[in-house]
């Protein structure tokens, strides 16, 4: 068991086979006990072996008395597999120290995070309340916006009034100012054809002024009446297909004399094919309109060009447009042009040859269309307003 020789063992104490803390364990324990009670069982006890490894062993004793002499009789027993146990529940001892260290371990994460989720819980409890109270001043606010548009819808309401008035008094005021005018020019008609006796050179001249103011005092009061009338709705557009080229063929007569008389050179390119959805007369006014203008704001040598077009949208659209060489718009004064009564740095000569208005009501009547009426121009070298309408 010890691997230990007989001769080592047979004859000497038993203490030789012992560890030394068993030697003492022997002399201050188990023999006493032997001497008192004569046995002892089951007592654990670490043996030498010769290779000097431990070895554990379970003692059963007896002491008796042969003769002479007291004897003890042991039995040892190898307690390897007890050992085994114990180690594996050591082990398992162990691991379950480790198991809770890590258990604790998560314990205190889990704190950690529940602490965390806790100030979370609290900062969203301030975020909802902040909300809520950014809510309350949203709604606070969409009930003065509502009241404010309602408000708004008053004036515009009124406002739209007013200017419906307007345009009726303009309306009334032009038709009460042409019958006197008219009379004013028919007047200066009779005079000027001597009816009421000769008529002197100087007083010709005189009546020739009269006559022109007159027609530009009518000219103006027409355009207001017809401004007036498009601003209040009462105008009626009449739909249906017209062909640009027939319309240019109709409007450039019309102009075609002032044309020559300025010394102007004019080209027409306008597809046959181009069909517009439009109000006949009023296509041709705008066009008159443009190139009239074209006409005016031109010198001498100059050119004048109608051009079309089309666009495949949709809307699908076709448009008309009349280019000049002339004086141009400057840049900042572009938009204003349709504005009423706008007259860009004309002279005051040329200033009576205008009212200012041909352009807004031009506008005004292309819209009334579904159309639009735009316009680019370089200063000094010209201006090209297009004039742009649904496809038939
Ligand atoms: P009017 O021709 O009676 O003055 P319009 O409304 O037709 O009034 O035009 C407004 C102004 O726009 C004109 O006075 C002129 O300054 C400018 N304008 C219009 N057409 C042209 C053009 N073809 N070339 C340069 N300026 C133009």
């Amino acid at each position: 068991m010890l691997g230990l020789e007989s001769e080592k063992v047979v004859g000497h104490h038993v203490e030789t086979i012992l560890t030394v803390g068993s030697r003492i364990f022997y002399q201050t324990h188990l023999f006493p006990l032997l001497r008192m009670h004569g046995h002892a069982e089951e007592i654990f006890i670490m043996l030498r072996a010769a290779d000097g490894h431990d070895e554990a062993a379970l003692l059963n004793a007896v002491r008796r008395q042969e003769g002479e002499d007291w004897l003890t009789y042991c039995i040892l027993i190898r307690v390897r597999e007890r050992r085994k146990f114990e180690e594996a529940l050591l082990r398992a001892k162990k691991e379950a120290e480790a198991a809770r260290e890590t258990l604790d371990a998560h314990r205190k994460e889990l704190e950690l995070a529940n602490a965390q989720l806790e100030e979370q819980a609290l900062e969203l409890e301030l975020s909802q309340h902040q909300l809520n109270e950014h809510a309350t001043e949203l709604e606070v606010l969409n009930q003065v916006l509502q009241e404010r548009s309602a408000e708004l819808e008053t004036q515009r309401t009124i406002a739209q009034d007013a200017n419906q008035a307007k345009s009726a008094f303009l309306a009334a005021m032009s038709h009460e100012l042409r019958t006197p005018l008219n009379a004013i020019g028919g007047y200066v008609q009779l005079i000027e054809l001597g009816i009421h006796g000769a008529v002197t050179p100087a007083q010709a001249e005189a009546l020739a002024r009269i006559a022109r103011s007159q027609r530009h005092l009518l000219r103006l009061i027409n355009e207001v009446l017809n401004l007036a009338k498009i601003e209040a709705g009462t105008v009626n557009y009449e739909v249906r297909p017209i062909v640009l080229r027939e319309i240019v063929n109709s409007v450039f007569p019309m102009i075609e004399p002032q044309v020559h008389e300025r010394g102007l050179t004019s080209e027409i390119d306008v597809s046959p094919e181009l069909v517009a959805l439009a109000d006949r007369d009023k296509t041709e006014q705008v066009l008159l309109n443009l190139l009239s203008n074209a006409v005016k704001f031109t010198n001498a040598g100059g050119c004048i060009r109608i051009v079309s077009g089309s666009t495949s949208g949709p809307p699908r659209q076709v448009w008309l447009q009349v280019e000049d060489t002339g004086v141009g718009i400057r840049p900042d004064k572009l938009a204003q042009v349709f504005d009423p009564f706008v007259q860009v740095d004309v002279r005051a000569d040329r200033r009576a040859e205008g009212t200012g208005l041909g352009l807004a009501i031009s506008r005004d009547l292309a819209l009334g269309m579904k159309g639009q009426l735009s316009v680019e121009s370089v200063l000094g070298q010209g201006s090209e307003f297009r004039l742009t309408l649904p496809a038939a």
